[in-house]
């Protein structure tokens, strides 16, 4: 029997239409040099549907695409409803990526207009002659009529005022019909090895993970919240983080490039965000920031939604503790959408017992199976102790890459399950706990190292701000834990002493006997540690090295 419920079309559209309408109170703050500037979310509708009218002028028809090179600010969520809405495919431009993948991703995607920040030109400028593919540039934000336009048109593409072609254009536009499993938004995923590889979001997926981000054991949203991506819209979506604040009609409070601890802090206060998401990285810094100056507290926030990588539980304690601020881990990919598991622990688990579900990266979300799979290829029990790849599929977890013509793709799929890269144990409650990604893995005389144990144990000693731990070549157990460790500020402390620390948690074997200490664990394009580059300090002896 067929049920009698009508098939209303999961898109983009909708969630606009509903967020725009229903909660046309809602606002959009954004911070600027000197306070923040805002417009409500009926506003926000008027201006999409005026940039879309932009884009249909310029050209822009079917699934062409369109590229974003902004921060998170109001007119990248323009583009994030209108562009999708209109039929067209979102393509958001991770402004760290290192030029020659940054051109890579643009020509592959076949980006037609870029709309970039006033802010960002600089940074675009040079490599807009190699982006065939594109004909307009739109510049946006407060600053942009007084932006290096020249540098823009040096590229020979027609460069525009988003703010001018915008008030020329009618506040109705007609949106289409859309069917929900085309195509909406478009991120590439870093390659490690060969190029990018571009993940295609259908407009059903991102619907249907807006919901899964809604709930109340991801960020638990309503339209009396406040959300604060922190999280870059060009990094995996900012998390979904924008399309669920619409969907349930949560205010949003876009951060801009004032990404430091000090300018987030006050933003926070001004604007009273109630969720945010962020790196670890990024919370860290915080946490520094406001141990010096516990004022600065942001006094509305309720809940961090934090991942991106392994989350200390010293970082959530210490900023459950010393400011009352929760900490919620969650893990995701490019791949996933990228929220697929969140780690609220579970119901009547009180006391010291929570941060063993805390430190974990959670329940999988309605919607993605996960599932551990052993070097054999078999599918483990969910025993929290047998350790295999973490393999995951579901309706917001891609199933191919975007024209991808990589020779490793194929290894990427266990036939409708993605292969995560990411290692670690399922307990019997469906927790899922990492302990490492398979390339950072260190196998010592054939015996596994957590690295990201390593790492949070090493960032709970009261003197450590940061640690990463690789793996280095050892010809009697063929490989090492190096633990590079940044020091806090006036704090003196020796190997010796932090591997004494580390002794109550570790066997003698798993302990690292070499240590640099540094000054900053350096960070990729989207905030993480960055081992690719301890490596080679290693290798090319950039880093002095401790034994103990
Ligand atoms: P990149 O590969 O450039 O880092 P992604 O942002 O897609 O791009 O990274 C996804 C990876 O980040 C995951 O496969 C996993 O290794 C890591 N990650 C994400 N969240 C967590 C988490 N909570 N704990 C540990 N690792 C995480």
């Amino acid at each position: 029997m067929r049920s009698t419920m009508q098939h209303g079309q999961l898109t983009i559209g909708s969630l606009m239409r509903h967020g725009t309408t229903v909660h046309g109170d809602s606002v959009v703050v954004t911070a600027t040099s000197d306070g923040t500037r805002s417009q409500t979310y009926t506003e926000l509708g008027r201006r999409a549907a005026q940039l879309a009218n932009v884009l249909r002028s310029l050209g822009v028809e079917g699934d062409q695409r369109v590229g974003t090179f902004q921060w998170n600010n109001a007119e990248h969520l323009e583009a994030y409803l209108a562009v999708p809405s209109m039929g067209a495919v979102l393509h958001t431009l991770n402004i760290r990526l290192f030029p020659e993948q940054l051109v890579y991703i643009a020509n592959h995607a076949e980006d037609q207009v870029i709309i970039v920040d006033d802010s960002l030109v600089g940074l675009l400028a040079p490599h807009l002659p190699e982006m065939k593919t594109v004909h307009h540039v739109l510049v946006a934000g407060p600053e942009a009529a007084g932006a290096d336009l020249d540098s823009l048109r040096a590229s020979g593409k027609v460069v525009l005022l988003y703010e001018d072609v915008l008030a020329e254009q009618s506040e109705d536009f007609d949106w289409p019909e859309v069917d929900e499993n085309d195509a909406a938004a478009m991120c590439y995923t870093s390659g490690t090895t060969g190029n990018p590889k571009g993940v295609v979001y259908s407009h059903r997926s991102a619907w249907l993970h807006s919901q899964a981000v809604s709930t109340g054991n991801a960020a638990g949203l309503s339209f009396h919240d406040r959300v604060l991506p922190i999280v870059p819209m060009f990094h995996a979506n900012a998390w979904g983080l924008a399309y669920a604040a619409l969907m349930s009609g949560a205010s949003l409070c876009m951060p801009d490039r004032w990404l430091q601890a000090e300018p987030l802090c006050r933003f926070m206060n001004d604007s009273r965000p109630t969720v945010s998401g962020a790196v670890p990285t990024v919370w860290n810094d915080v946490l520094g920031y406001l141990d010096k100056d516990p004022s600065k507290k942001p006094e509305s926030l309720r809940l961090i939604l934090c991942g991106g990588s392994a989350v200390p539980v010293s970082l959530q304690r210490a900023l459950r503790d010393r400011h009352g601020i929760e900490i919620r881990q969650a893990w995701g990919m490019t791949e996933t959408s990228p929220v697929a598991s969140a780690g609220l622990p579970p119901a009547g688990v009180e006391g010291e017992d929570v941060w063993s579900y805390r430190g974990s990266q959670g329940r999988v979300l309605c919607g993605v199976e996960g599932r551990i799979v052993g070097d054999d290829g078999d599918a483990k029990d969910w025993d929290g102790a047998t350790v295999g790849e973490l393999q995951v599929r579901g309706p917001w977890v891609t199933g191919s890459y975007y024209n991808s013509d990589d020779p490793e793709v194929d290894q990427k799929f266990d036939g409708d399950w993605l292969r995560t890269g990411d290692v670690g144990s399922i307990d019997e409650l469906g927790y899922v706990r990492l302990s490492d990604r398979a390339k950072d893995v260190i196998k010592s005389g054939g015996e596994w190292i957590s690295s990201v144990d390593l790492e949070n144990a090493l960032m709970a000693h009261d003197d450590v701000v940061e640690a990463a731990v690789i793996g280095i070549p050892d010809e009697k157990w063929d490989e090492r834990p190096l633990a590079s460790v940044v020091v806090r500020e006036g704090a003196s402390v020796t190997p010796a002493q932090l591997r004494e620390f580390l002794s109550k948690d570790f066997a003698k074997w798993q302990l690292p006997d070499s240590w640099a200490f540094i000054d900053q664990v350096p960070r990729t394009s989207v905030g993480k540690f960055d081992k690719k580059v301890i490596r080679k300090w290693y290798a090319e002896e950039e880093i002095e090295v401790e034994q103990a």
